[in-house]
């Protein structure tokens, strides 16, 4: 049994390669992925997306506002009840990514705390995006008490002292099939020096498809290669990383 913790479910190809949400749950379901969380990146596409997964009780939402998206329109009330619904288990994504949009750094920071205070307010978990931007990631989170709320560092690239620095807040590490490309060495490294118990696994489709799907579109169902060359590094078998990453899930956004 596997989880895709972080998809985006209404950004995949339904002209030519799905027939539905419908057809991509079942193509999960065949894979042995029992549940999905599509996560949210503006307060814009949440009503839409709310209304495809609506009639699948394993699919998850959450609600946020990415940090490449953060002048896309936003209203704190608008927010809070958006993700104040039962089928939201998480805020965000959310975070800061100072690679590809350094001038937006004051905004994105802004919409974080936001986003940190809602999280705790509610008490849901974080899921957070970072890229470039270790030390204000981690003292945003600090400053604002995640540690009550907890949450996950999403698709993560950054070094084996930042994950620490996370798990340390309470925070759980979640693995794309990044780790499976050839180049990712030192993310080869991290993962098989973190503890299981803080292990996700995820597929950040329709992007990022792992190997031997590269090139291809990604889709949940190919969440099981990245646990299956998690398996081989960590020499352990591939239905207890199924097991584990499952249980860390609903330890964390069905707890
Ligand atoms: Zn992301
Ligand atoms: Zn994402």
């Amino acid at each position: 049994m596997f989880v895709d913790s972080h998809c985006h479910l209404d950004k995949l190809d339904y002209q030519d390669l799905h027939q539905g949400i419908g057809d991509v749950v079942a193509k999960a379901k065949a894979a042995n992925v029992t549940e999905l969380l599509s996560v949210g990146v503006t307060l814009d596409a949440f009503p839409n997306m709310m209304e495809m997964i609506a009639p699948y009780d394993n699919v998850y939402a959450s609600c946020g506002v990415h940090p490449l998206d953060v002048e896309s329109d936003f209203s704190f009330e608008l927010m809070h009840q958006y993700a104040s619904h039962t089928k939201v288990v998480a805020i965000g994504e959310t975070g800061l990514d100072y690679h590809y949009q350094p001038e937006t750094k004051a905004l994105q920071q802004q919409r974080f705390e936001q986003q940190v205070a809602l999280a705790v307010e509610l008490n849901k978990p974080l899921i957070i995006h970072t890229r470039n931007a270790r030390e204000d990631t981690l003292d945003i989170l600090r400053r604002g008490g995640a540690e009550k709320c907890g949450g996950v560092i999403h698709c993560f690239t950054e070094d084996l002292a930042f994950a620490q620095a996370a798990m340390e807040l309470g925070f759980y590490i979640s693995i794309s099939g990044i780790v499976t490309f050839r180049q990712a060495t030192e993310l080869k490294e991290v993962v098989k020096a973190l503890p299981l118990e803080r292990l996700l696994i995820e597929t950040d489709s329709p992007y990022l498809a792992p190997v031997p799907h590269r090139g291809k579109q990604n889709q949940p169902a190919y969440v099981v290669e990245v646990a299956a060359y998690i398996a081989q590094l960590r020499g352990i078998s591939l239905s207890e990383v199924g097991q584990k990453t499952s249980d860390n899930f609903r330890n964390l956004f069905l707890r």
